[in-house]
């Protein structure tokens, strides 16, 4: 049997010819990457996306990440992405799919903290049972994450662990509003984008 195409549902909702999105291709990374998009779709959310076995595992959040323990954040699993998609910044036509404005908001390393009983869970594990623990290294972002799935269909919980990094206040979805790619405002990205630039 062929190997199931994890990038099926992507090409299939979207016509990649017209949406200027990247291809879907399965490639590996050699350092496991993390890339938080801003995506001002229907309603604005942050599409959280982590590599996973070639591909960007993605959860749409709507409220973004916080950086504080106690504040637990919806996270819904949405289809898996192409690697090349860390880099995607600009404009998602009107009538494709999740038009609208796409920014780098934060891009990074991450390292897989999980452990059970002393041993390291792999990621594709920690994936399929629904509890995933990663020590994020961004320009934005840093320290520990949790993504737990609360059962329900797709839903998950993005939650930030206790660590030095942890703040209790100055949400960063709130204060830092530039691209780490190109320092442009969603506005900016925008207009640049009507220019064809
Ligand atoms: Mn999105």
């Amino acid at each position: 049997m062929p190997k199931k195409d994890k990038l099926a549902e992507y090409k299939k909702k979207r016509d990649l010819a017209k949406s200027g999105e990247p291809k879907g291709k399965v490639r590996s990374s050699k350092m496991p990457i993390f890339v938080v998009q801003k995506h001002a779709a229907r309603s604005l959310h942050y599409d959280f996306r982590l590599s996973i076995g070639g591909v960007l595992v993605s959860w749409a959040v709507p409220k973004g990440p916080s950086t504080s323990t106690r504040v637990r954040r919806l996270a819904v699993r949405t289809d898996d992405h192409p690697m090349r998609y860390a880099k995607f910044e600009g404009v998602i036509p009107k009538g494709e799919y999740g038009a609208g404005t796409v920014m780098v908001w934060d891009k990074g390393t991450y390292r897989n903290i999980q452990k059970k009983a002393g041993k390291k869970v792999s990621m594709e594990t920690a994936l399929k049972k629904g509890k995933i623990e990663v020590w994020l290294k961004g320009e934005k972002l840093n320290g520990g994450y949790a993504l737990i799935k609360t059962g329900r269909g797709n839903q998950w919980l993005l939650i930030k662990m206790k660590d030095e990094h942890a703040r209790a206040r100055g949400n960063p979805v709130n204060t830092q509003k530039k691209s780490v790619l190109t320092g442009r405002t969603m506005r900016q990205i925008a207009a640049d984008a009507k220019k064809g630039k």
